[in-house]
């Protein structure tokens, strides 16, 4: 393992993306930083920016509109970075999907490295999916 993959692993910084979403996704992903799940124990961190996050949570349906700001912010976050699609809408495009705003599920717009499924998925979900994203760093 080299020193940056070394580095990379036990300090993932997240930032997260909201995309056209009915917003519970985005409640539950706030709710992995609650003192109940506490997600800073595993060394993860919500950050304000994406110049500072090595990953991408993406959460939403991605319409034509956001599509645009969704690359921009990528394209703001030092390589290499991982993208994590949470929530139905975020992996597919869910209930939005058939849309006529729709721009496609985020995979299209983006690499997409880790799905978490689930409308919206439980916080402990969410957790067990970036540790899982961080086991295979
Ligand atoms: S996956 Fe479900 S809970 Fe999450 S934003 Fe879409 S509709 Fe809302």
């Amino acid at each position: 393992m080299g020193f940056k993959d070394f580095c990379f692993k036990k300090s993932l910084w997240l930032f997260h993306y909201g995309g056209a979403s009915c917003n519970n996704c985005d409640i539950e992903i706030l709710d992995c930083l609650t003192p109940r799940y506490d997600v800073e124990r595993f060394g993860m961190k919500l950050v304000g920016s994406p110049r500072h996050a090595d990953v991408l949570l993406v959460n939403g349906s991605i319409n034509k509109r956001d599509k645009d700001r969704l690359l921009e912010v990528y394209d703001q976050m030092a390589k290499p970075v991982k993208v994590v699609a949470v929530g139905a809408c975020g992996c597919t495009g869910g209930i939005f999907a058939e849309g006529i705003p729709f721009a496609g599920p985020v995979d299209k717009i983006i690499p997409v490295d880790a799905y978490i499924p689930g409308c919206p998925p439980k916080p402990e979900a969410i957790i067990a999916g970036i540790v899982k994203l961080i086991e295979t760093i």
